[in-house]
């Protein structure tokens, strides 16, 4: 596995290194979450591995611990934001709307969500 936010021009492996500020919520060996700089809902984290994959579609079975580790760490963060009700994203490539290449999983809550999603 490839050392932690390893991609220098990544927007999210600068913000993991500490070179962009970001309201991290948390953090353990193998994952960040912070709060999305432009919410979406009252409540909009950002969960991402602490390794440098542009995209889900891009991972291989090596990753699928890390992808678990990431849905395990979004489901900690919205107990302890007290969300009863919540909607997981992970956008995948442009035309999914995905803005960011670096894997991350929006946490939204704090407001009904629309059915299907635009
Ligand atoms: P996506 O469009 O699915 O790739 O999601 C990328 C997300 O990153 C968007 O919701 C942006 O608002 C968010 N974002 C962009 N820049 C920052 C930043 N500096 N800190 C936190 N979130 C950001």
């Amino acid at each position: 596995m490839s050392p932690p936010f390893a991609d220098a021009s990544c927007l999210f492996c600068r913000i993991g290194r500490r070179e962009i500020p970001a309201k991290i919520v948390f953090e353990n060996e193998h994952v960040l979450a912070f709060h999305d700089v432009a919410p979406k809902a009252p409540t909009h984290v950002l969960v991402i591995p602490k390794t440098h994959l542009a995209r889900i579609s891009e991972t291989s079975e090596a990753d699928t611990a890390l992808l678990v580790d990431c849905l395990a760490a979004l489901r900690g963060v919205a107990r302890s934001l007290s969300l009863e009700s919540y909607r997981v994203v992970a956008n995948d490539g442009a035309d999914a709307g995905q803005s960011v290449f670096h894997v991350h999983f929006h946490l939204l809550g704090g407001r009904a969500f629309a059915w299907p999603p635009g």
